[in-house]
């Protein structure tokens, strides 16, 4: 059930477009990302939310009430920043009983909810402390302690993660959707980290330059990527540059090297040169493992990443990137030998922008 609409959000800055005609439901209870370059606009959306900007066009409505006409202070939303931005002069029980005070509630009800929030994030013991005697990763928690427990029915999470190293990025943000999950809140969540969205997400909103390039689950945005912008912004990938060959059976040739799509070309021309992606990780050299189709090359090198090694070889004017996975009795290929790499036709995407 459409529990947040944006419909047809614009917004400008003087001459200067930054959000297209933005148009999204989000469900209750349902976790969403924008993810997306510096400066495509997914803060701005997340800022004209929770009424920080005033849209230049469109509406935006929060369980059935237009957020229109509302100051960010009678809109029922709680939001963290990038920044921790905890107040310095209070420890944390204050920090926490912050929105509670505000909204007039009694000490007693207040200092239930603390202790009820304190647990949700595990600091019970840290109550007294002020935000300078505490890590980063432990002023987040504190900060989405603080955003939740005036009980909002929205919230608003803006980069939380982005100034924490990268292991406690990871616990943080497996922890922010456990709570997610467990108090049932809708969300919204702006990132530039791919796995940071596809690992959290219901749902993610990929915006290229103010617009929704793709909305979907993680695995459609990973797996079938409906633009190049998207499918190369969006995991590692191979663009592939093909001839037609013949669009009746979808037979392209790379580099020479005729093959089959599974997806239909029908409405392309013979001899019309299209872009195809590949995942690496569809790839194998092992013979029938992944698939039944074959593409053959030299190889022009390989780079060991620890889990796996990443190999390319170049086919015709192609370059195709494969991952081999580690093991004790791997041998990675030499460069300059030809190899033949096996995949499944239907991972070879065509890219239609
Ligand atoms: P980042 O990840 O860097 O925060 P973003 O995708 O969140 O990027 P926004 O902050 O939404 O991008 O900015 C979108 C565009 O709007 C940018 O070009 C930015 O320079 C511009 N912009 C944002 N706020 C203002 C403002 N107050 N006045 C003028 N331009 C602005």
């Amino acid at each position: 059930m459409a529990f947040l609409t944006l419909t047809n959000i614009q917004k400008s800055f003087g001459p200067v477009k930054v959000v297209h005609d933005f148009d999204m439901t989000i469900d209750k209870g349902e976790f969403v990302s924008f993810l997306g370059p510096s400066g495509c606009g997914k803060t701005t959306i997340l800022r004209m939310i929770a009424g920080f900007e005033v849209p230049t066009g469109g509406s935006i409505v929060i369980d059935n009430r237009d957020q229109g006409n509302l100051k960010p202070n009678q809109r029922n939303i709680g939001m963290v920043f990038q920044a921790y931005a905890l107040f310095p002069n209070m420890n944390v029980h204050q920090n926490v009983a912050f929105g509670l005070k505000v909204a007039g509630k009694r000490k007693a009800e207040i200092d239930a909810r603390v202790k009820e929030m304190l647990s949700l994030i595990k600091l019970e013991h840290l109550a007294d402390r002020y935000p300078y005697q505490m890590s980063g990763g432990q002023q987040q928690r504190v900060a989405l302690a603080r955003a939740l427990a005036p009980m909002p029915q929205v919230l608003l999470l803006d980069e939380p993660l982005s100034a924490l190293d990268a292991k406690i990025r990871v616990s943080l943000r497996e922890e922010i959707r456990l709570i997610q999950q467990k108090l049932g809140i809708t969300t919204v969540f702006v990132t530039h980290d791919q796995e940071e969205a596809l690992s959290i997400s219901d749902r993610i909103v990929v915006m290229n330059a103010g617009r929704a390039d793709q909305i979907g689950t993680p695995f459609e945005i990973y797996n079938k990527p409906t633009t190049r912008f998207v499918a190369s912004f969006v995991g590692t990938l191979n663009i592939i540059e093909a001839k037609v060959v013949d669009p009746a059976t979808s037979r392209i040739a790379i580099g020479g090297q005729q093959l089959a799509l599974k997806e239909p070309i029908a409405s392309m021309k013979a001899s019309e040169v299209i872009s195809l992606a590949l995942r690496p990780e569809a790839v194998t050299i092992a013979e029938g493992a992944k698939g039944d189709t074959e593409l053959t090359g030299e190889v022009i090198a390989t780079n060991f990443l620890g889990s796996v090694i990443r190999t390319r070889i170049r086919v015709g004017e192609n370059v195709v990137s494969f991952d081999m996975f580690n093991s004790p009795g791997i041998r990675p290929p030499a460069i300059g030998e030809t190899i033949t790499l096996h995949f499944a036709a239907s991972d070879l995407l065509v890219i239609r922008d």
